[in-house]
This record gives C-alpha cells, sequence and structure tokens, in this order.
C-alpha cells in the first residue's frame, strides 16, 4: 500500500484554488459587513453621545440664561427699592430716572434697561422701541412674565421684569442683555469642539434645512460638506408672547468620529489580517480535500499502467468511503486479472503451468543462477499414450494425464512441473548444487510410474515414460536450447527403445542438424526423383528357384552419394515423408514386376508409420489397378512393431488386403518379444526370420533350435518361412536342415539393379529349358 503525494501541478489544481477563493470570497463579505456594521455602529454611538451633549449643552444653556436674569434682577430690584428712585418715579421726574436707568444698565452690564409704569409712557434706555415693541413690553408685564427671550429690532435679548413697588405695585423694570454671535461664542467655549449654538425663532438653519425640522425629539443628521452633521433646538422661555425663540445646537461630527477612526482602521487591519490566515486556511482545507482525490486520480492513472497499488484510507468520509471503493476495485481488477493470467498461464486439464510459463520460469531460473548451481530441465512422454487414447478413449486419456500430473506434483515437491501438450510434460529443477546426482532425478520421475494407474472406467494401466533431460549451463544457457536440447534427448530415449532416461550430449544436437538437413534433401528428392529400386532375389530351397523380388529402396543423394534406407526411412516416418516415397515405392515395384515372369512376385517393405495411415489399402490397389500386377503377385512387408499400437484397426486392414489376395509376410521376425504370439493373431502368408538369427547359426546352437520352433510352428499355421541375411553355404544347409522353405542373402544374390534383374530372369527361363537351376548354379549368377 502506497500514500500517492498529489501532484504538484495536478489537474485539481483549479478545484483547490476553485475551493480557496470562495472560501475567500465569503470570508471577505462576512469581514466588510462586519465592518460596515461596526462603523456604523460607531457612528451611531458617537450621534448618541452628541445627543446627550447637545441635550446637557441645552440645559446648560437654559441655566446661563436663567443665572444671568437672577442677576440681572437682583440689581434690578436693588433699584427699585432705591428710595431716590422711588420718589423720582413718584413724582415723574424723567431726567433723574433716565439717569437712575443708565447707572442700573452699568451695573448690571446690561445694555437695554427699560421702565414701565403702570400709569404714563415707557421709558427706554440703550435702545429705541418701536411700538409694537412697547405692546409686546405691556403684555409681557400684563401677564406677569419675570423672565424670557425679547426680540428687539430683530436680535434676541435675555430679559428679566422687576415690580416697582410704591409700596403697591406702580410700575415694572426690565433689564436685558444681547444674545447676540459674541455672546454665543462665549456660551460655545463651554460645549465640546465643534458645536455651536444660535437662537432662532424661523428661518432656514443650513443647507435647506428647515428649524421646524430640526425641532424633533431627536437630532437631526445631515450632510454638510461632506461631514455628519447634527441638528437640534431647543425652545427658549419667551418674554413677549409674539415669538418662540428657540435655542440652535450645530454639531459637526467629524472631530468626534475622527477619533473613533483608528478603531475603524483597526478594524479593517484586523479583517484584512483574518482574510489573509482564512484564506490560508480555506487553501489548506482545499488542499486537504482535493489531495486525496488527486491521489486517486493519481492511483488510478497508474492502474492504467498496470500497477495495482491501493490508496491510504485516511478518513472516514465521503473522500475515505471512495478511497476505500477504489482499493476494493483495485482488488478485484488484480484478481480477475490473476485469473486471466492463470488461465493464459497453466494448462486447463490437469492445472499444471503451461509451456509459456514454463519458458518464462525458466528463463528467470537461468538469470538468477549462480556460478555453480545448475538448472535441470526434464523433458518426458509417457510411452504408447496415443494407444490409451485411441482403445479406452479420451476420457481415459485424459484421466491417466491428470493421475500423472497429481503424482508428479506430490512427488517432485519443490520443482516445476509443466504439461506442455499432449501427453509430454516437463519439470524445472533449480539451484542444483554441482555434486547432485541427477540420474537419481530422473528416476524419481520413472518411480512415478512404478504403480499402475488405476482410473475410474478402466483397467488398472501400466505405463512407462522416456525422459530427455539437459542441464544448464553446460547444455545451454537460454530457455530454448535447454527445452530443445532435453527434447533432443527424450527424442533418443524414445529410439533406444522408450522406458528410460538420456541425458543430452552434444552429438544429439549435430545428429538433430543432419537430420533436419536430410529432411529438406528428402523433400526435394521426391521432386527430383533421386530414388531408385534395387531388387534382391528370394530363393525357394524346394522349388530350387527364384520365387521373387524384395524392392530395396536407394537415395542417390546429389552431394552425398548413396544413402542407406536405414538412415533415411526412420526420419522419412518420423516426418511423413514416408507416405509420397512409399507411394513411389509401390508403383514403381509393380510396374517393373508386370515384366516379370507370372511366377515370380514382387515384395515390397511397408513401413509401420504407413500402416496408421487409412489411406493405404487405397494407395495400394490403385497402384495395382495402374500397373495391372495382379494383385496375388504383391507381397506385403510388415514388422512386428505394428503389434504396438492400434493392433486391431491394422490388422483389420491387412485383412481387407489379404482379402483381395494381397500376400502379408511378417518382416524381422524374432526381434520382437513374445513374437511367437503375434502368429496366433494375424494369419500371415510369410514369416521373414531375421537375420540375427541367422548369423548366429554357427555359433550357437540354440539359434538352430530357435528357427526349428519357429518353421515346425509356422508348418502347423500353414505359413511359408524365408531366412534373410544367409551369406554362406553352412548357414544354408542349417536352415535348410531346420526346414526352412526359403532363403534370401548375399550368399545367393546382393540386392541388383533393374538391369540384373532382367539377366536373372533371362537365365531363369533358358536354364528352365534345359534343367533346373541348382545351389551350384546360383553361386556362377551371382559372380
Ligand atoms: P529389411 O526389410 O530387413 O531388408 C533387408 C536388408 O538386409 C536390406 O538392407 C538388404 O540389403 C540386407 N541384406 C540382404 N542380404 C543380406 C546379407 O546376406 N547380409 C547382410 N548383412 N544384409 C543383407 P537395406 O537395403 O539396406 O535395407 C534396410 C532396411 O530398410 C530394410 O530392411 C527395410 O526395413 C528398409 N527398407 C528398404 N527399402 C524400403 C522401402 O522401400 N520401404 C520401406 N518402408 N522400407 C525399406
Ligand atoms: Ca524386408
Ligand atoms: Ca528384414
Amino acid at each position: 500500500m502506497t500514500v500517492i503525494d498529489a501532484p504538484e501541478t495536478g489537474r485539481f489544481q483549479s478545484l483547490s484554488s476553485r475551493i480557496t477563493l470562495w472560501y475567500a470570497a465569503v470570508i471577505a463579505v462576512t469581514f466588510g459587513a462586519f465592518i460596515l456594521v461596526a462603523t456604523g455602529g460607531v457612528e451611531r454611538y458617537a450621534e448618541s453621545v452628541a445627543t446627550g451633549e447637545m441635550a446637557a449643552n441645552g440645559a446648560t444653556f437654559d441655566k446661563i440664561l436663567e443665572l444671568e436674569a437672577q442677576q440681572m434682577r437682583s440689581s434690578a430690584e436693588v433699584l427699585a427699592a432705591d428710595f431716590g428712585f422711588r420718589e423720582a418715579f413718584a413724582i415723574g421726574d424723567q431726567p433723574t430716572i433716565a439717569s437712575a436707568l443708565d447707572s442700573l444698565r452699568e451695573r448690571a452690564g446690561a445694555p437695554l434697561a427699560i421702565m414701565i409704569p403702570l400709569q404714563g409712557d415707557i421709558i427706554s434706555t440703550g435702545v429705541s422701541l418701536v411700538p409694537s415693541e412697547h405692546d409686546a413690553l405691556w403684555d409681557a408685564v400684563d401677564r406677569r412674565v419675570d423672565r424670557g427671550v425679547f426680540q428687539v429690532g430683530g436680535r434676541f435679548y435675555n430679559a428679566v421684569a422687576a415690580p416697582i413697588r410704591i409700596p403697591d405695585l406702580a410700575g415694572w423694570l426690565v433689564l436685558a442683555r444681547p444674545l447676540d454671535a459674541a455672546a454665543m461664542r462665549e456660551m460655545a467655549k463651554l460645549a465640546p469642539e465643534g458645536m455651536s449654538a444660535s437662537i432662532r425663532a424661523s428661518g432656514t438653519l443650513s443647507n435647506g434645512i428647515s428649524l421646524a425640522q430640526a425641532s424633533g425629539k431627536a437630532p437631526l443628521v445631515a450632510d454638510i460638506r461632506g461631514q455628519p452633521t447634527l441638528f437640534w433646538s431647543r425652545s427658549l422661555k419667551s418674554f413677549d408672547a409674539q415669538s418662540r425663540p428657540r435655542l440652535v445646537l450645530r454639531y459637526a461630527l467629524g472631530p468626534a468620529l475622527d477619533q473613533y477612526a483608528p478603531i475603524k482602521y483597526l478594524l479593517i487591519a484586523l479583517s484584512g489580517l483574518g482574510l489573509l490566515v482564512s484564506t490560508a486556511i480555506g487553501a489548506f482545507v482545499a488542499r486537504g480535500i482535493t489531495r486525496p482525490i488527486a491521489a486517486l486520480d493519481q492511483a488510478a492513472r497508474a492502474i492504467s499502467q498496470g500497477s495495482r497499488d491501493k490508496v491510504a484510507i485516511q478518513s472516514s468520509d465521503e473522500v475515505g468511503r471512495l478511497a476505500a471503493s477504489f482499493n476494493i476495485m483495485v482488488d478485484s481488477i488484480a484478481e480477475r486479472e490473476e485469473r486471466i493470467i492463470h488461465i493464459a498461464l497453466h494448462d486447463e486439464l490437469t492445472g499444471l503451468p503451461n509451456r509459456k510459463l514454463f519458458a518464462e520460469q525458466l528463463e528467470f531460473a537461468l538469470a538468477r543462477r549462480t556460478d555453480r548451481e545448475r538448472v535441470v530441465v526434464m523433458y518426458f512422454d509417457l510411452d504408447n499414450f496415443k494407444a490409451v487414447n485411441d482403445t479406452l478413449g479420451h476420457p481415459v486419456g485424459d484421466a491417466l494425464l491428470k493421475a500423472v500430473a497429481d503424482r508428479l506434483a506430490r512427488t517432485m515437491t519443490g520443482a516445476l512441473i509443466s504439461r506442455q501438450g499432449g501427453d509430454e510434460f516437463a519439470i524445472l529443477i533449480d539451484q542444483v548444487e554441482p555434486g547432485a546426482n541427477l540420474a537419481l532425478l530422473a528416476d524419481k520421475v520413472t518411480a512415478v510410474f512404478g504403480e499402475p494407474f488405476r482410473l475410474a472406467g478402466s483397467q488398472a494401466l501400466e505405463i512407462s515414460s522416456s525422459i530427455g533431460i539437459a542441464v544448464a549451463p553446460g547444455d545451454g544457457d537460454c530457455p530454448d536450447d535447454l527445452i530443445k536440447n532435453a527434447d533432443l534427448a527424450l527424442y533418443r530415449a524414445k529410439n533406444e527403445g522408450r522406458n528410460r532416461s538420456c541425458f543430452f550430449e552434444q552429438a544429439m544436437d549435430l545428429e538433430a542438424r543432419k537430420r533436419h538437413q536430410m529432411e529438406i534433401d528428402m523433400r526435394e528428392a521426391v521432386r527430383q526423383q533421386q530414388f531408385h529400386l534395387n531388387y534382391q532375389p528370394l530363393f525357394s530351397l524346394e522349388k530350387n528357384r527364384i520365387i521373387g523380388f524384395e524392392a530395396l529402396i536407394r537415395w542417390r543423394h546429389p552431394t552425398r552419394g548413396l544413402i542407406s534406407p536405414a538412415e533415411f526411412i526412420p526420419l522419412a516416418e518420423d516426418t511423413g515423408m514416408i507416405v509420397p516415397i512409399s507411394e513411389w515405392v509401390v508403383n514403381e515395384a509393380c510396374r517393373q514386376a508386370t515384366h516379370w515372369p507370372d511366377d515370380v512376385r514382387i515384395a515390397v517393405n511397408l513401413s509401420p508409420a504407413l500402416l496408421k495411415n487409412a489411406g493405404l489399402p487405397l494407395m495400394i490397389m490403385q497402384a495395382l489397378h495402374a500397373t495391372g500386377l495382379p494383385p496375388r503377385r504383391l507381397e506385403l512387408e510388415v514388422t512386428e512393431s505394428l503389434f504396438i499400437d492400434n493392433v486391431e484397426r491394422t490388422l483389420a486392414m491387412l485383412n481387407s488386403l489379404r482379402e483381395c489376395g494381397i500376400r502379408i509376410a511378417l518382416d524381422d521376425f524374432g526381434t520382437g518379444y513374445s513374437s511367437l504370439n503375434y502368429l496366433r493373431s494375424f494369419p500371415f502368408d510369410k514369416i521373414k526370420i531375421d537375420k540375427s538369427f541367422v548369423n548366429d547359426l554357427a555359433a550357437d546352437h540354440s539359434a538352430r533350435a530357435i528357427i526349428g520352433a519357429i518353421t515346425a510352428l509356422a508348418g502347423a499355421l500353414g505359413m511359408e518361412t524365408i531366412a534373410e541375411g544367409v551369406e554362406d553355404s553352412e548357414q544354408l544347409e542349417a536352415l535348410r536342415s531346420q526346414g526352412c522353405n526359403n532363403i534370401q542373402g548375399y550368399f545367393f544374390s546382393r540386392p541388383v539393379d533393374i538391369a540384373q534383374v532382367h539377366d536373372m530372369i533371362t537365365n531363369m527361363r533358358y536354364e528352365r529349358g534345359e534343367r533346373q537351376p541348382t545351389i551350384t548354379q546360383m553361386t556362377k549368377i551371382r559372380a
């Protein structure tokens, strides 16, 4: 299991940056809103503070007006109580009163002093009053107003009225101080910075704001030259009944807000920092989310390139579950792949590794082989497996192969056993120590076949095997060479009679090359007609004359000269070339024989390989038909090996040929064992006693007895006998005395060409006219 790093420039880069971007945007909006709300709050707070201040200032202003009024009133009361003044008032002494008023003005610091007698005219100093103002004064004192704001000549005054009693109320003294710009500035000194005051009774204040608008319960907020400014007014106690003076406070919040500016900047700075930090966190989180997805992406791409690595599951969330599902998918891919690979690399029937896997493993074993170690390849097949298949059926054949595979697997532990196809198996044993006894390894395989195989639906089967062994490094160091050489050794084991093991030798390789070349040459020979026939006479001892000729093939190779059939016939059998060659032989032999006397037969050798060919009877009948040779003049020589496989079918084929009148001879009789038994299974016309017995006649007395037994048995079964390889007169006499009917061999004649055959036949006819040819004359003919 691997943890795959997210690719640095992977395709999820954009996803993670998108997530980060969205995250940052949300955070920025949040912080922005927060700043807005916070600064709005600050403004409202500043406003409420300012409102409080304005209310307080308004009250202070009232208080100041009241204190001022008290002060003026006490000055006025002092004058009103003054004896001199009262006297002057009583007598209406105008100049005294005026001077008293002037001095009062001075004392009280009030520029306006007015006397209002209950009877008589108003006397005013410091200002001249218009009649309406007189009326207003009368009205005020009638209503007993003792103080208030009084408007004179469009200006506002803080006025007080004090009664004059002598002792009864006789009039009023009114003192007034102006509430002008200078006075208001003095007042504003008490107020916070930015606040100013004025007194208005009507009109607009600033920027079109009316006095009425600024007369609500709360201050009016207006934007004056880019600055929030509060306007608020409160009514002032009015002296006269007509005017409604109001104190107007104006408060520019700029300076007040300015003190909160650092808070705002701090907020912005903190928000900026917060945005940065949270964007970083967002990026981190986004990476955290996309990283495992990117890892999955990478792992998925790795899978397409053959990797079967899983991804680490680092969480239990959706991504974690996706990773888990991914791993399950990897498992099932791997499993399916394994199954496919298994099928591709194993034999279906036995479950053993197949040829391909064997070669692969061999290559691997050779690659890791140390200098001292050896690698052994054993190739083997079951002897006569085809017979099992043919006689017992394929299901039994399959069961046998499986049973062999099972036994091998149990016995050859630690070795790689493979089925190469058909009944061929191969075993690989590696890391074999130099001193190891390799023959013992072969014995182990042989031992597998020691016990008969008991398979369902058949009797116990005795099976043997032939084994070829090649050992690396001596016999090759690549899989192909070792396998080829083990196969060559197997070929040798088979040729040497099966049921044995053979180690590869270099000579086998050479032989194989030669065989290969010969195979190529043989095809050429068929095309180029490089074959011809020699004929060896068959001599009857009873009739004392030639009764036939055996056709023996000869190959005149363009470069190698004459090649013996003993050399090329087995190869022709292996390669299938035997079929066209035999067809030629049969046709040529029959064609020649038609020119011979009617009582002279032609004998043709039939290879065992040919007897498996179902087309054989047709081929022979066609040859007879084409040449016009009567079937009784054709003799087919077959060997005991026909009894090895497919006996019934072969015998049936021979029977059908025999029924056509063709004679069948058993060649090389006595070389296989239990030969005598064969004689009972088929009514051969003739038995050819193998030349090995004839050879042994001189030295071995038992050979004579055996020949006697054969001729007796053959006679009893109604078969003729002929001895081959007769080379001298002693052999001839011995054979005659043992009851042999015919002879063939160098003593009478070597195989000869067709011209000599014609000579012999002419000679025979001539002799026949005079007298019968004798054994002594045979020698002459031979010479
Ligand atoms: P075979 O059928 O046993 O043929 C007899 C062999 O013994 C011949 O060898 C012959 O030349 C040899 N021979 C004959 N008399 C004597 C003798 O006195 N002493 C000794 N030592 N040998 C003698 P050849 O011609 O070399 O043939 C060898 C084998 O090749 C034959 O053995 C036969 O099995 C096979 N063969 C020959 N021609 C044909 C053919 O046309 N078709 C097939 N299928 N096989 C053939
Ligand atoms: Ca023969
Ligand atoms: Ca023979």
